[in-house]
């Protein structure tokens, strides 16, 4: 090693290698490199990709003659400093490489990788085609004609090493995509918009509806704000307003409102409303807070100043979100950003058009299903974000787990919402980090404070919390003092025995339901299986039709007439006779929303079903139409999975129905009981948020269950200190860390054998700390055997030596010849 004359960059290549690479800096390009800005190298034989430059040095190593940096792609950095010690972290912590860091950090427009597929994007206009280049007219040309070609094909094409930065050129013009699968945004989200219905055809039959009216106030109520809000527009059938405003300013509910329907005096149509770009308004001030919330303000703030990390945890309807909103106005009156973490994309609909009705313009969103274009653009916008210049857009940025690696240049606070959903955590493929955790991780190393807000705080976090790790701040009374749901238990077995059952519904959730549709009011019913049956069995010889590719009974679906893996999404038609005897007799077993949903229709023929599940949200927009027509009343009873428990709001739900608790409690995982008791209070927090008291219904064999009585009594401490008790006594977080190692392999004794060599090697140097390895409950899944082992860690082990040491026998392993196949998978804190 030597100081020499020549610079070098040490580059991060976007694939799963340890450690940088190293490539000489020409002449040309001396003064042109800093760290965070994108390069063109050479790796393998022909291959070229961009690279992310961390450091430029001029440490010859000996030995190596380094390749040269064959292009730059930026003029300035595309990140930050600490966008790379969020990365390091990441890789360190959940053991992986840089290159997958950047691999998920980056949106694919910005990485160019080789394997990347490009393709022409329709939109981009004729016109505009005039404006490029020759050369970028040539490659435009040649992904025309063929279709999807990959960047790595391109390469290979005329431009050669030129191919990258004339791409990145065609990218920002928007007249290619790269890799875009997904192309869907909130594009098409639609407002439901009153007007005047068909009966009023004049004035005067309006003033005579009005007369008619008296002997309904609220009606009558609702019709004159319609009339206020459109007295400058004389037209009769140009008078329109947004349905929700009008709900909101007559405070009357959802029946009123219909009743003015029926009668057609007043009708609905729905309006595209447009892609939240720059220029929106905010249309309602900041609520006051009422006194225990501004207490809860204050708190936090004063926790802030003592302990950046903070948990606030709130009841279910607290107004935690009035008071995320106050901690962000202030944050953007200092000129700072704010990172906002949902959980889910679905989630961010409702919670992006609340928080834009506050802070219009300064909103933004960041999540994967945007398409390359628009999620470049953000990111950009975030890093050329300053404070007191023109585009303000994005100051705020909401987003799911990815946004954590957004550079900021200016963050001042992050809120993770619902920190206790597992869906923070990245599961597939590595980084599997956890974006809470991360984000904890990020605000320290900013220095900024973080707000973790939940009505069930997760385990871990609450035990930070409680022992002073973290600060804490609670918040117990909901708003306008609207009392908790009433939460009552029904044996499920008792009513089997006595046959009082109908369908699935135990006679006291019946009898809810029923008198819920009598007065307009609206039912969530919750079914934590999707599909028809979760699988169908000969009667005659017991026959059950499994995956080809997994473990698994094949899941009926109703609605395609088929059976499928929903592990692999292997599938067949339904048969008409027994796979093995050939007999006709085949029954359908258990029940997921699919059937819940056909057996509901059946029981309430005149009500509006509507089911929120994976496979009724799959196609584009799905989600938020479902919700959006339950939002305004159009559906009556919806059934869901667990979709329908995170965080939604709804404003009419008076009853739940949970309608098979055991499923959830008989889950074999140590954090089954936790999440049992965060499923059951959330979607219990769903019923009665606004005009009366909900009613909760929950189903079981076993109603004298702790958690089950825990949830009954809303009980989250006393959940909580079990728990812990728990969690201690058998080694589990917070108290150990868990690490958990998947061996997959085609061939089952080889399997056997590997996992036992593993396993010895992981023994004599980590003990009884290492336990397995077991099949899991699905123990292959795409053809591929698994089994897996866990290591427990006490805290006080340091994580990264043990995990280096893990690694090194692992590697041992791995690298005899006949140990080749085997695939090693490891998840740090896996969920
Ligand atoms: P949480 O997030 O704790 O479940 P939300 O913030 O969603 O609760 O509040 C529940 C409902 O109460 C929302 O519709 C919200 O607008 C309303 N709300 C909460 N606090 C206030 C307040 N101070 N003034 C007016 N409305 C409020
Ligand atoms: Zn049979
Ligand atoms: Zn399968």
């Amino acid at each position: 090693m030597s100081n020499s004359p020549e610079k070098y960059a040490d580059v991060i290549l976007p694939l799963p290698l340890e450690g940088l690479f190293t490539y000489l800096i020409p002449e040309e390009f001396n003064g042109k490199i800093a760290p965070g800005m994108r390069v063109v190298v050479q790796f393998g034989a022909k291959k070229f990709y961009s690279a992310l430059v961390r450091r430029i040095h001029n440490i010859k190593l000996e030995n190596i003659t380094a390749k040269l940096v064959e292009n730059v792609l930026d003029d300035k950095p595309i990140l930050s400093e600490s966008c790379f010690l969020l990365w390091e972290w990441i890789a360190t912590y959940y053991h992986c490489t840089l290159g997958e860091v950047l691999k998920a950090a980056l949106p694919s427009g910005l990485k160019l990788e080789s394997e990347a597929r490009v393709s022409l994007n329709d939109e981009y206009s004729r016109a505009m085609l005039e404006l490029l280049s020759p050369k970028e007219s040539l490659l435009l040309g040649i992904i025309k004609e063929k279709k999807g070609i990959s960047v790595f094909e391109l390469n290979n094409t005329a431009l050669k090493k030129g191919t990258l930065p004339v791409l990145k050129e065609l990218l920002k013009k928007g007249a290619i995509h790269i890799d875009e699968e997904i192309r869907e945004s909130y594009k098409a989200r639609t407002e439901t918009i009153v007007t005047l219905g068909a009966a009023m055809v004049s004035e005067e039959k309006l003033l005579r509806t009005l007369d008619l009216l008296i002997k309904i106030p609220k009606q009558r109520e609702m019709l004159h704000i319609f009339l206020q809000e459109n007295e400058d527009i004389p037209d009769l059938k140009s008078k329109a307003y947004p349905k929700k405003a009008l709900l909101m300013k007559s405070g009357a509910s959802l029946t009123v409102f219909n009743g003015l329907l029926k009668k057609e005096v007043l009708a609905v149509y729905e309006q595209p409303t447009d892609r939240l770009e720059a220029g929106n308004e905010a249309t309602r001030a900041i609520f006051p807070l009422y006194p225990a919330q501004q207490t809860a303000l204050d708190q936090i703030e004063a926790s802030f100043s003592k302990n950046p990390v903070t948990l606030l945890h709130g009841v279910t309807s607290s107004g935690k979100t009035e008071i995320y909103i106050q901690l962000i106005e202030k944050c953007l009156k200092d000129g700072k950003q704010i990172l906002y973490l949902l959980p889910e994309i679905g989630l961010t609909t409702q919670m992006i058009s609340r928080l834009l009705e506050v802070f219009g313009k300064h909103v933004g969103v960041y999540h994967s299903r945007f398409s390359d274009a628009e999620r470049v653009e953000i990111w950009n916008k975030v890093l050329n974000f300053q404070p007191g210049s023109q585009d303000q857009s994005h100051q705020l940025v909401v987003g799911t787990r990815s946004a954590i690696f957004l550079p900021f240049s200016a963050l001042g606070l992050i809120i993770v919402d619902e920190e206790h959903e597992n869906s923070y955590k990245q599961y597939d493929p590595a980084p599997r980090y956890h974006a809470r955790d991360s984000a904890v991780v990020l605000s320290t190393m900013l220095k900024i404070p973080i707000l973790l807000g939940t009505a069930t705080p997760s385990v871990e976090t609450y035990y930070n919390a409680k022992t002073g790790r973290y600060g804490l701040v609670e918040l117990m009374e909901r708003y306008q003092q609207m009392e908790l749901p009433e939460i009552v238990t029904v044996d499920l077995k008792r009513a089997y025995q006595r046959k009082t059952m109908r369908s699935y519904l135990t006679p006291e959730l019946f009898e809810e339901i029923s008198s819920a549709l009598e007065k307009k009011e609206q039912v969530i019913l919750f079914q934590n299986r999707r599909g028809f049956s979760p699988f169908i069995e000969c009667k005659n010889c017991g026959w059950i039709p499994k995956c080809t590719s997994c473990d698994v009974s094949l899941t009926y679906h109703k609605n395609t007439k088929r059976l499928v893996c929903h592990y692999c999404g292997y599938s067949i038609y339904y048969p008409s006779v027994c796979g093995a005897c050939q007999s006709g007799d085949i029954t359908n077993k258990g029940f997921g929303t699919e059937k819940v949903e056909e057996e509901l229709s059946l029981l309430f023929p005149n009500a509006a079903i509507e089911r929120l599940d994976l496979d009724a949200t799959r196609s584009k927009k799905a989600f938020q139409n479902i919700l959006h027509r339950f939002d305004c009343g159009d559906t009556d009873i919806l059934v869901g999975t667990q979709m329908i428990t995170k965080g939604l709001d709804f404003e009419h739900v008076r009853v739940v129905g949970i309608l098979n608790a055991d499923n959830l409690l008989n889950f074999p995982d140590f954090r089954s009981h936790e999440r049992s008791y965060q499923l059951m209070a959330q979607v219990s927090g769903r019923a009665g948020r606004r005009h009366k008291q909900g009613k909760v219904i929950i189903q079981t064999s076993q109603p004298d269950h702790f958690i089950i009585q825990k949830v009954v009594a809303n009980d989250y401490e006393g959940m909580y200190n079990r728990q812990i008790v728990e969690r201690k006594e058998f080694k589990y977080p917070p108290f150990y860390r868990i690490i958990r190692i998947t061996l997959k392999h085609k061939d089952f004794t080889e399997l056997d054998r590997i996992a036992q060599e593993s396993a010895e090697a992981l023994r004599s140097r980590f003990g009884n700390r290492l336990l397995g390895p077991e099949y899991p409950a699905v123990g292959r899944i795409k053809l591929m055997y698994i089994k897996q082992m866990w290591l427990k860690l006490e805290r006080e082990i340091s994580v990264t030596t043990a995990k280096r040491q893990m690694q090194q026998m692992l590697e041992s392993v791995k690298a005899r010849d006949k140990n080749k196949m085997v695939q090693i998978v490891v998840d740090v804190d896996p969920m």
